[in-house]
């Protein structure tokens, strides 16, 4: 048995995990794809305190170290479903534990549309800094408006022949700083009050249907590729008998990280939260460290 199991190994499992080490307890992280989570997916973060300037895979980087050094353990594996002292896994592993902390984080939206699947991969693609460099010297879009949209569209303008940002709202909402970055480019365009109404390709995607929400026009984007970045959605289905999901997905809890069932709290992006961030996650990793704890040791 293991004083405290984690789900998820992104900035809050991962802080959870420091915090819990420090306090001398033994520590298990399952994580089932990449360890650090979403911010390895950010090629450059500029307001994580202490730190002008690096890479998502960097901070992933130092987080994994010190929970290494500090003698915490990390599975890879999928955690199927959770219930107070026991965590099961997709391989068939159950782990016992005195306290749980969901740090499940959440992952990107889909546009909905009838091909996206089956084009992932193959024009279709939620991660610039994973795949854009496959689109050297091409046309591509971005869809999206806010900060990872245009984070996206910095990044793919300096490798790519055009950038073509679809932003359903009449405005770009993402950091003013970003949109002057992307003013004094000469290959980004950008078109707002438009979405994506089809994929268009067989296989391969060859052109995105765009159509304007205010006057109904509508255009076709000749693009070899579009990246997709309108949000993310909470991973939350495999704790929803344990926890109470608000109309969104997240688990419900304050600040206080606890969630309605003893010994199970909760931390990170899958939390009802207003800000989701780096870091309010490693806030969120350090509060539900010490309440998981206290809990242990008033048992
Ligand atoms: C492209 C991009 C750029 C960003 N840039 C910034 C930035 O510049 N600054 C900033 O502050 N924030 C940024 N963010 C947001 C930041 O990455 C998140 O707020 C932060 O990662 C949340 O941490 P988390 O640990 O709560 O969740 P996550 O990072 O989502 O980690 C959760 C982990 O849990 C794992 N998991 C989920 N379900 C299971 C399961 N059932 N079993 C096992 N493992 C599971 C996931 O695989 C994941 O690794 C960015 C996000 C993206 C996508």
């Amino acid at each position: 048995m293991h004083d405290i199991v984690i789900v998820g190994a992104g900035p809050a499992g991962l802080t959870a995990a420091i915090y819990a080490l420090r306090f001398n307890k033994s520590v298990l992280i399952i994580e089932k794809g990449t360890f650090g989570g979403q911010i390895t997916y950010s090629p450059k973060v500029e307001n994580y305190p202490g730190f002008k300037e690096m890479s998502g895979n960097e901070f992933a980087d130092l987080l994994v170290d010190q929970v290494i050094s500090l003698g915490g353990e990390i599975e890879l594996d999928t955690v199927t479903s959770v219930e107070p002292g026991r965590v099961s896994c997709e391989s068939g592993n159950i782990y016992e534990a005195k306290a749980i902390i969901i740090a499940a984080g959440s992952k990107h939206r889909q546009l909905g549309l009838a091909n996206e699947n089956e084009l992932v991969g193959n024009g279709v693609s939620y991660c610039a800094v994973c795949d854009g460099a496959f689109c050297k010297g091409q046309d591509v879009a971005v869809i999206g408006g806010g900060n990872t949209a245009l984070q996206e569209a910095v990044l793919l303008s300096d490798i790519c022949k055009s950038v073509t940002i679809v932003q359903n709202l009449p405005a770009l909402t993402g950091e003013k700083r970003l949109s002057e970055q992307l003013d004094k480019k000469d290959n980004v365009r950008i078109i707002c009050s438009s979405i994506v109404t089809e994929l268009v390709g067989n296989g391969k995607l060859d052109a995105v249907k765009i159509k304007n929400t205010e006057s109904g026009s509508e255009d076709v984007l000749d693009v070899d590729a579009v990246f997709v970045a309108i949000g993310q959605v909470p991973e939350n289905k495999a704790f929803e008998s344990v926890c109470t999901l608000d109309n969104y997905g997240y688990i419900t809890a304050d600040e206080s990280c606890v969630t309605g069932t003893k010994g199970i709290f909760v931390a990170g992006d899958c939390r009802t939260k207003a800000v989701r961030q780096i870091t309010t996650a490693t806030g969120d990793g350090a509060i539900a460290a010490v309440n998981a704890c206290r809990y242990i040791d008033a048992l």
